[in-house]
């Protein structure tokens, strides 16, 4: 496994589609043991490839349970979609801002897990926020575009505060 460098900055690949993934083979699967290592040690929540320069449809993320399991999707799609909140988010990608953004409340995602099977998540909350976040990723969607408001410094310090 190595580490990968976090594209920010608006980089050209953080704002192309990724493409759908054909062949599962194993730079695939060394791709994804890197991007979760990548992930753990930005202590981030979630990773798409594009932030590490790959433009393909794989993405990893954190099931925010407390034993922080991570899990692996290629090709996400979103099914159902329910519900809409208002949270807060920051990225890897946009170091240092946060901003207020809408998301699905739940979603239903169906994908492919890294042995090539086809899995089926419904989440709701946090995990389908950040999955939801990912995903934007691999359309070449940031935070910046989706954000009904970034936030000022003022409030960004109480937001680490709090975090
Ligand atoms: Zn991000």
């Amino acid at each position: 496994m190595a580490l990968r460098k976090i594209l920010s900055d608006n980089h050209p690949v953080l704002r192309t589609r990724a493409q759908e993934v054909k062949n599962i083979n194993s730079a695939v699967s060394r791709l994804i043991d890197d991007m979760i290592e990548t992930m753990r040690e930005a202590e981030g929540v979630g990773l798409a490839a594009n932030q590490v320069g790959v433009p393909k449809r794989i993405l990893v993320a954190s099931d925010c349970q407390e034993d922080g399991e991570v899990y692996a999707l290629i090709n996400p799609r979103c099914e159902e979609k329910e519900g809409e909140e208002i949270g807060v988010e920051g990225c890897l990608s946009v170091p240092g801002q946060y901003g207020q953004v809408p998301r699905c409340q739940k979603v239903t995602v169906s994908a492919l897990n890294r042995k090539g099977e086809k899995v089926r998540l419904k989440l709701e909350g946090l995990p389908a926020r950040i999955l939801l976040h990912e995903m934007d990723h691999l359309d070449g969607i940031l935070i910046t575009d989706k954000a009904i408001r970034m936030l000022d410094p003022e409030e960004l310090k109480s937001e680490e505060e709090s975090t």
